[in-house]
């Protein structure tokens, strides 16, 4: 029978999150970027993973407080008025905003 609350499991589990949350970020790191940021137009309410360019507007279970895109691991930096390229796989196409935030938000940025 599985103890959920052993300790060790937990720190599997959470590694193995953490893992797979950089993968893409990894998987980008080795590939060249495919466009330039400048032009992407800016990210909708809803684009991708439960995004919104205002993190006090998520409405999500993942979210907590200081979350933004500026602080997020896959934010590349700004591009033009508090707008900026994301290194997610599914937000290649668009900018996300600084204050900006979604469900894969991973610390870090
Ligand atoms: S992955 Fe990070 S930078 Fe990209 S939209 Fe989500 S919270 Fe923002």
């Amino acid at each position: 029978m599985t103890d959920d609350t052993d300790p060790t499991r937990r720190k599997l589990l959470r590694r193995a999150a953490i893992t797979v949350a950089t993968i893409p970020v990894a998987g980008l790191i080795l590939h060249p970027r495919r466009k330039a940021w400048a032009d992407l137009p800016e990210a909708e309410d809803g684009h991708a993973h439960h995004y919104v360019n205002d993190a006090a507007d998520a409405d999500h279970d993942a979210y907590e407080e200081g979350q933004i895109c500026e602080n997020c691991a896959f934010w590349a930096g700004e591009e033009r008025n508090g707008w900026g390229g994301c290194h997610h796989p599914d937000f290649q196409n668009v900018l996300v905003n600084a204050d900006g935030w979604c469900s894969v938000y991973v610390s870090g940025g």
